[in-house]
């Protein structure tokens, strides 16, 4: 048997990291950031798919409203107000959330746009009271150093964090409204092959990044990454795991994912061979068949011209 070897499937990753800002105020309103499970303020909601901006159908949010959940909202007024209940348009956005990521993009030499806008992405999870999370494309392109490796950013985004997950019970979701519009910045990096002892290392160097900044929240939950994993002979397909919370974690993560890939590409081409086989098969009992049909057609014509 061939030894295997990790470092011959060529992974290839890309990471999405998710850090919420330190500021006083939410990003579209002025309630201040608080953890506290002190809910005096409940109300539910059901929320249905509904077409984009781009007139289609979000196939993961109807996915998602098929399964009709109930959600129940639990909020207090020191963390939330009418912007978190959907029942106010959201203020202006805040100065300092749009500062602190105008400092991150260029401490990663990222091309700042010079006119930023709020978009809408569906998120029917429940997890958004809208319906939607605002997010604002902040710049693209950019780089930081790791050793002697280059990491390419591919873009930078300002968002609203979603509500927090408080549990299911049957056919009802809860969430907590105190993390909910949470000013995030969102950094995307460029896909790049890496061995994967390296992949922490690449990570941390970013976090601390942002820590330099002196504006980022710490602490769990404060951080969250998404990690893309795709291998050299995937043909291009690249699986997202998401919320990977501890960066002791992100090897392993990547080593698994990158095995699995490579595990369903043995077991596809396993198959095509089963099946090529197969058709082989049926090819030439078809010729052999229709062979014989043609000589007992051909001798009995022949006896026909005969006669
Ligand atoms: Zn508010």
């Amino acid at each position: 048997m061939e030894k295997f070897s990790i470092k011959d499937l060529g992974v290839k990753v890309g990471l999405e990291i998710h850090q919420q800002l330190a500021t006083n105020k939410k990003l579209f309103c002025n309630c201040t950031p608080t953890e506290s499970d002190d809910y005096s303020i409940k109300f539910q909601r059901k929320l249905r798919a509904s077409k984009s901006e781009l007139g289609e159908f979000d196939p993961a949010a109807l996915f998602e409203s098929t399964k009709s959940k109930t959600i129940m909202y639990y909020a207090n007024e020191e963390s939330s107000c009418l912007v978190e209940q959907d029942e106010e348009p959201p203020h202006e956005l805040d100065k300092d959330a749009k500062r602190i990521a105008l400092i991150i993009s260029a401490s990663l030499k990222s091309n700042i746009f010079s006119e930023i806008y709020p978009m809408r992405k569906t998120v029917i999870d429940g997890s958004n009271t809208t319906g939607f999370q605002r997010t604002m494309l902040i710049s693209q392109g950019g780089f930081y150093n790791v050793g002697k490796k280059k990491i390419g950013i591919q873009s930078i985004c300002l968002e609203e964090d979603a509500a927090k997950i408080l549990g299911e019970e049957g056919n009802i979701r809860k969430f907590g409204l105190e993390r909910l519009g949470v000013p995030l910045v969102e950094i995307a990096t460029e896909p790049f092959e890496v061995d994967l002892s390296e992949i922490k290392k690449i990570a941390l160097s970013l976090g601390r990044i942002l820590r330099s900044t002196k504006k980022v929240k710490r602490g769990l939950g404060s951080i969250r990454q998404d990690v893309n994993v795709s291998i050299k002979d995937g043909k291009g397909v690249v699986i997202e795991v998401k919320g990977v919370q501890q960066l002791d974690q992100l090897e392993k993560v990547v080593e698994y994912e990158a095995k699995r890939q490579h595990g369903l590409l043995k077991i596809s081409k396993k198959y095509k061979k089963i099946i090529g086989r197969g058709i082989i098969k049926i090819k030439k009992t078809l010729q052999n068949y229709l062979q014989n049909v043609n000589q007992k057609l051909f001798k009995m014509l022949y006896r026909k011209i005969r006669r």
